[in-house]
């Protein structure tokens, strides 16, 4: 999908400016790039916190929207054994009676040398776990699967717990769904002044948040709607043609 396109890694977006003569968005390093139109696709927990900042501010409805929504937790806790654990032929574990029940999966058929359990925890588990310290958070999770197995004498290899609240290109693992806010991602998905267009997982439909191809689908909802406005009156054209998007050197 990526093949083709001019792609910019490490680009950290700080300020988007949008209006009539088009977007601009400029780097925390200081680049600055230039468009007609803008998709969006910033994390939920990143329009949350504001991290990015819109001049113009972005409108109202859209503001209540990213309020409304709200942001889930979700941890992931690995470990790794020298050896295969799991029964031969199984990839995947739940262990019911926690709440949520805990959901384990496995490298096993994937070439790993030994064998990574990978633990899953959402919703108050995930909260639950986050409460505590890293090492600890990863014993009781450890302890829970040592149960299930009736072995208690595993010990991985490496262990590491890895989330997402803190990661300031994320803020959060996905949006969920908050009572009230069942409008909220359409009206986030809707573009602004043929300007900006919105795509991400928060976008998609209640149906298909929060995954893949929820994501993917929106990304392509987006793309349709810039075609479209070839279809349209003419916009309100910016002083230069930015077509494709461009950088530009800082203005003084
Ligand atoms: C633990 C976990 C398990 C999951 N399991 C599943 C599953 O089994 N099935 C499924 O379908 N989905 C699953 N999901 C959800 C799925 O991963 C997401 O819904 C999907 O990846 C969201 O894609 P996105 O493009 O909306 O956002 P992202 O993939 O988060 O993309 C947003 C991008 O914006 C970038 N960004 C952030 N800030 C800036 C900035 N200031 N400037 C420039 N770029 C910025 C980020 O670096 C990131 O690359 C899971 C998610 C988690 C966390």
């Amino acid at each position: 999908m990526a093949s083709g396109l001019d792609i910019r890694l490490g680009a950290v977006v700080e300020t988007l400016e949008w209006g009539l003569s088009g977007v601009r968005a400029t780097t925390t390093d200081g680049r600055v790039f230039l468009a007609d139109q803008a998709v969006i696709t910033l994390p939920l927990g990143i329009l949350k916190t504001q991290r990015v900042k819109f001049v113009p501010d972005l409108p109202l409805d859209k503001r209540n929207a990213i309020e409304q929504l709200g942001v889930a937790d979700a941890v992931k806790l690995f470990y790794q054994f020298d050896q295969p654990i799991f029964p031969e032929g199984i990839v995947e574990l739940y262990v019911p009676g926690s709440n949520p029940d805990e959901w384990w999966s496995s490298t096993r058929g994937h070439g790993v040398e030994g064998e990574i359990l990978t633990s899953l925890a959402t919703g108050d588990k995930a909260r639950e776990l986050l409460a505590l310290p890293g090492e600890q958070a990863l014993r009781t999770a450890l302890e829970t699967l040592r149960q299930a197995l009736g072995r208690p004498e595993l010990t991985p290899r490496k262990a590491r717990l890895a989330h997402w609240r803190d990661d300031p290109e994320a803020q959060g693992a996905y949006s969920k769904a908050c009572v009230g806010a069942s409008t909220a991602r359409s009206v986030l998905a809707r573009p602004v002044n043929h300007r900006l267009f919105f795509a991400g997982e928060h976008t998609a439909s209640n149906a298909w948040a929060a995954t893949v191809h929820g994501a993917y689908a929106s990304g392509r909802r987006a793309a349709r709607e810039i075609i479209a406005l070839r279809h349209q009156p003419p916009l309100h054209r910016p002083r230069h043609d930015y077509q494709g998007g461009r950088e530009v050197a800082q203005s003084p």
